[in-house]
């Protein structure tokens, strides 16, 4: 055993012993915000940006290896349409655009409340880029509000994939948001993930922490 394996031999067995001194666990995660956006494939970044333009990196997000493009491109729906929507990269194997409710009555279009990557029977939508036009004929979804979560944090507080718990945000517009979905995986940093409708709902500003309740 090593010094940094002794000092967290050390750490865990104090924690161990003052846990049921501290009452039940409370649980935070910092609160992100997500605006309208759009996964691509290849196939359709081809199509909107031009054969083999890559995707162009201006921001790093959270989740490790994400990152805000500099790309924009219109999405079109029967009633409404909104220019200049940010894509998320990198590609992915499904085109998938992610609005709010509030946009969905604006565009005229009717997505049901989904997590990413669930696409079947999902409306489509036009996506109108600097170089073509992609007529989606699927993806379009409102995304149900999730907490990615490294295994380090679920494995403390005997969390689990795919469970739903409760998060309650403080404040002003105090908020429970029931029916929030974890999603563990080594890839993930904790963060909890919310839409525009969501986040003006609890008075969202950057920092926000939620403290997770059992559901
Ligand atoms: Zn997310």
């Amino acid at each position: 055993m090593n010094d940094e394996q002794l000092v967290e031999a050390l750490v865990e067995r104090v924690w161990q012993q003052v846990r049921p001194l501290a009452g039940p666990p409370v649980m935070q995660v910092e609160l992100e915000a997500s605006g309208r956006h759009v996964h691509v494939t290849r196939e359709h970044a081809d199509i909107l940006f031009g054969k083999g333009v890559p995707l162009t990196s201006i921001a790093d997000l959270s989740q490790p290896g994400q990152f805000v493009c500099r790309e924009r491109i219109g999405v079109v729906g029967p009633k409404g349409e909104f220019g200049a929507v940010v894509i998320l990269g990198p590609e992915r194997a499904e085109t998938q655009v992610e609005i709010s409710a509030t946009d969905a009555l604006m565009l005229g279009v009717k997505p049901p409340v989904r997590l990413s990557g669930d696409l079947a029977g999902t409306p489509g939508i036009r996506l109108v880029g600097p170089a073509g036009e992609v007529e989606l004929d699927h993806g379009v979804m409102v995304a149900l509000r999730h907490i990615h979560m490294h295994p380090s944090y679920a494995e403390r507080y005997g969390l689990r994939d795919r469970q739903q718990v409760s998060v309650r945000v403080a404040g002003e517009r105090a908020v429970t948001f029931d029916n929030t979905v974890l999603r563990v995986s080594p890839n993930f940093a904790t963060y909890m993930h919310i839409d525009y409708d969501e986040a003006n709902a609890c008075g969202f500003k950057k920092g926000m922490v939620g403290t997770i309740l059992p559901q």
